[in-house]
């Protein structure tokens, strides 16, 4: 979660270090995995107690297991991993996904609300509307940013997108893998396992870093001057910090790790309140995701309040992170679940799949590697929900005499 490695923070992360009980950040995002996987509805044991209707939208039980959960769990923290290493290329590439500075928008003349769902069209934006606001980034040196990850207000919203797209491309292959038949396909079913891991994890970091109220402000460690609101330097904290609140850099940290540990804050201790209800546009929660990213902005302030007349620390600081873990995980299992649904393939996904991906004994002919697919249009996302609920149908032997299939997948009304 750390955004920059700077020497003030490095100390309290020393110190930290020495803590006994769990690492900090790495921890946060682990809980809120095995929280949302949790919670995932399965056809044959429901979501939450015995007493439950089995659940009408179900995943593959695969995802139930205890080695895939903890798969993902140890995924869910390879962003900050990578984001440890220096490597210029990788911190340009990886650093800006972790949070999106909602307050800095106005800097370049848009909002949440106006800002592009794709990463580089968003990138464009930013790029030819500076110039109309010099006055806007006085505080921005390239010279003091070697990999160029500080001059962007953070691309965030745009990785979860990124991640939801790639987990449900991989739920899309495992879904034509097994309308191909699994036979000589064992290789294929594993490594696609393995990349659905992958992304689901991405998916929980990014997730978790925005439901982590500093990931979403330009105060994301300690309270800070704004230049484009408060340009003159010689502007009294009175001004630009009226209410006093920290200006400690390590103050992301302490809510990174430390306030975790002090309350105690486990899968265990989170499970019995966690809820599963939130859903999200299965065909495009860009709108689901703006909120998740509102609704822990609205939280910036009042964690600063907290933390200033030390309720932090006390019962209510405590119901307020838990409900933070707890949002991040409910938002999570409903994209999890949402890719799913989402992920039904058309005919033509299936021959493009075969022909160019033989099963173990079938030979590689050179005709497989000229085989094109185009982007699929979403005319072609509803005709693969009618062929899957078909095949569904026709697994179950048409319904006649025997056991009903499970209900289709309701389709969410589009976002405005
Ligand atoms: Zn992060």
């Amino acid at each position: 979660m750390p955004r920059t490695l700077s020497a003030a923070l490095s100390a309290s992360l020393l110190a930290l270090a020495a803590a006994p009980a769990f690492a900090w950040d790495a921890h946060g995002h682990r809980v809120i995995t095995y929280l949302a996987l949790d919670g995932l509805p399965f056809a044959d044991k429901p979501a939450k107690g015995d007493a439950a209707p089995a659940p009408i939208v179900t995943v593959p039980l695969w995802l139930s297991s205890p080695e895939i959960k903890d798969a993902v769990a140890y995924q869910c923290a390879e962003p900050d991993r990578i984001r440890a290493q220096p490597t210029p290329s990788l911190v340009h590439v990886n650093g800006p996904d972790h949070y999106l500075d909602l307050d800095m928008l106005p800097r370049w003349g848009m909002t949440i609300d106006t800002m592009p769902t794709l990463r580089h069209r968003f990138i464009k934006e930013l790029t030819l509307a500076r110039p109309k606001f010099p006055q806007n980034f006085t505080d921005y040196d390239p010279a003091k940013d070697a990999a160029n990850e500080n001059e962007w207000p953070g691309l965030g919203a745009q990785a979860v997108m990124e991640a939801y797209a790639g987990l449900q491309a991989s739920f899309r292959t495992l879904k034509i893998i097994e309308i191909a038949g699994a036979e000589g396909r064992d290789l294929q079913i594993a490594q696609g396992r393995q990349n659905a891991v992958f992304y689901m994890g991405r998916l929980s970091h990014f997730v978790g870093d925005l439901a982590q109220p500093l990931h979403t402000t330009i105060h994301h460690h300690g309270w800070v001057r704004d230049v484009a609101t408060f340009p003159d330097p010689a502007t009294l904290p009175s001004t630009w910090n009226p209410n006093d609140y920290t200006t400690e850099y390590a103050f992301h940290a302490y809510i990174d790790g430390t306030i975790l540990i002090h309350h105690q804050l486990t899968v265990e201790s989170l499970t019995p309140t966690q809820k599963h209800e939130r859903t999200v546009n299965d065909m495009d929660p860009w709108g689901d995701v703006l909120a998740h990213i509102k609704r822990s902005f609205a939280q910036v302030e009042p964690l600063y309040r907290m933390h200033k007349d030390d309720t932090l620390r006390g019962p209510e600081g405590k119901a307020f992170i838990s409900e933070r873990l707890h949002d991040g995980a409910d938002m999570l299992r409903a994209l999890i679940v949402a890719a799913w649904t989402s992920s039904d393939p058309v005919k033509r996904d299936l021959d493009y799949f075969t022909s160019g991906t033989p099963a173990a004994g079938q030979p590689s002919l050179p005709e497989m590697n000229t085989r094109r697919i185009p982007a699929r249009t979403g005319t072609e996302a509803e005709q693969a929900r009618k062929e899957a609920e078909e095949r569904r149908k026709a697994r179950s032997g048409g319904g006649a005499g025997k056991t009903p299939p499970p209900a289709p997948t309701p389709t969410p009304a589009p976002q405005p």
